[in-house]
């Protein structure tokens, strides 16, 4: 498929990240109650499903051998290893759904965001923010998903992140999720009507 320029187009693309735990997924949801028109990206991964994930609509859940074989056939607008695994964005996808002036939203990772970017710069980059490390740790330890481990990944790989925020074209600061959600709301609005 030839790639479209997102400036020829009437699309609009949201790239959503944050560090682990830092209630990005809720927010999204949360929007696309809000805006039924917008179009959730489903990302590939190699991780394995975890408690509440849909495959085919949380992720399309592949095997290394799989993916490794996506990344050969270019089948990813971007990919990246995060916290061990692969995950990457369905260019097929995002091609068409710029070609048919669609609003698209993409939950991904920092070095995701900055390679959308780069080849779709008129996309808007949000980061959303812990409002402290202390909150946030305890969050991430409270959502109960994570053993030990990988609880420890996600602090190491989240504070790293956290020095890459001012690439992003807004933050939004989620303490009160609410007041977080209307800020959200108040950056996509105005775009897509
Ligand atoms: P989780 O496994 O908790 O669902 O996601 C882990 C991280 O991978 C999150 O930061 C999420 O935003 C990111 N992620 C999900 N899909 C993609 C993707 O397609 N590309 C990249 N680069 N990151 C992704």
């Amino acid at each position: 498929m030839t790639e479209v320029p997102i400036k020829s187009s009437n699309a609009n693309l949201f790239i959503l990240s944050s560090v682990a735990g830092g209630g990005k997924s809720t927010l999204i949801g949360k929007l696309l109650t809000e805006f039924p028109f917008l179009k959730f990206s489903i990302s590939s991964t190699t991780r394995k499903p975890r408690k509440g994930d849909i495959p085919g609509i949380s992720y399309n859940f592949l095997s290394v051998d799989e993916f490794e074989k996506g990344i050969s056939n270019n089948q990813f607008l971007e990919w990246a290893k995060v916290h061990g695994n692969y995950y990457g964005t369905p260019r097929d996808y995002i091609e068409s759904a710029i070609r048919n002036n669609e609003n698209i939203i993409l939950d991904i990772d920092v070095q995701g965001a900055r390679l959308v970017k780069q080849q779709l710069p008129n996309s808007k980059s949000i980061f959303i923010l812990p409002p402290s490390e202390e909150i946030w740790i305890q969050r991430l330890i409270g959502r109960g998903s994570d053993d030990e481990e990988s609880i420890q990944r996600r602090i190491e790989n989240g504070r790293k992140e956290l020095l890459e925020k001012d690439q992003f074209d807004y933050q939004i600061v989620n303490d009160d999720l609410e007041t977080a959600l209307q800020e959200l709301i108040s950056i996509i609005r105005p775009n897509i009507t």
